[in-house]
């Protein structure tokens, strides 16, 4: 049986509050499969209270930062780096397309940060919307979540077959699991997790909601 990843990205949303009560929900749900691997990517200031929660809990879910800083650390101000990520998280989203977009983050930098984390043995997750950008990083090891632009947070998932297509083309030049980014809910989440080239998904507003990310996980 194929490993499934599931991936929330959270975003610039939540208080500890709303955190707490995210968790208090997703919790009740019994979500033990052996073949998935669950994460959740919240904003930097919710991690200490994610991990504090899932250890209390001894819970399956996994953690990963939005962003890591491509300096080590230092005299950076505002950023957050590999060596602090660790201590939290496994995983690190890298080149998502909002970061692509609102803060300029070019080849240059996404490869920086690539570097980062596996220097602190953090996984990377790194977003592409085409072949090109993916051959830019098939020397490292990483996850790929293809992200078509049109698909994110639009409602308008791409179609399972020509995501799967993308998939198989990046597997062609990258040796990664690839997972399906762009309007993932629970309605749809197993026509993509289905394809034989796709090895999970990340959802977005989707993963916001606890009871909805519980049923794309019971339904994946
Ligand atoms: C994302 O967070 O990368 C994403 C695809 O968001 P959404 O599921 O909201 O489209």
């Amino acid at each position: 049986m194929k490993k499934i990843l599931i991936v929330g990205n959270w975003k610039s949303n939540k208080t500890e509050i709303e955190t707490n009560e995210w968790f208090q929900r997703f919790t009740i749900y019994d979500l033990r499969f052996t073949n998935k691997e669950i994460i959740i990517c919240p904003p930097f200031t919710l991690l200490s209270n994610l991990k504090s929660s899932i250890l209390n809990h001894k819970s399956f879910i996994k953690l990963g930062a939005q962003d890591i800083s491509p300096f080590d650390e230092g005299a950076y101000t505002g950023e957050v780096n590999g060596k602090q990520i660790k201590e939290f998280a496994d995983y690190v989203i890298i080149g998502h397309s909002e970061r692509r977009r609102y803060f300029g983050e070019s080849e240059d930098i996404i490869v920086k940060k690539i570097e980062m984390a596996q220097k602190y043995e953090l996984t990377p997750i790194v977003c592409v919307s085409d072949i090109k950008q993916a051959e830019n990083y098939t020397r490292y090891t990483l996850i790929i979540a293809y992200e078509p632009l049109f698909a994110i947070g639009s409602g308008n998932p791409d179609t399972p077959e020509n995501a799967n297509e993308m998939a198989k083309k990046i597997k062609e030049i990258i040796d990664a699991p690839v997972i399906y980014g762009g309007s993932v809910t629970s309605q749809n989440v197993k026509s993509f997790t289905q394809m034989p080239s796709i090895d999970g998904v990340l959802p977005g507003k989707a993963s916001l909601d606890a009871n909805e990310f519980a049923s794309i996980i019971e339904k994946a």
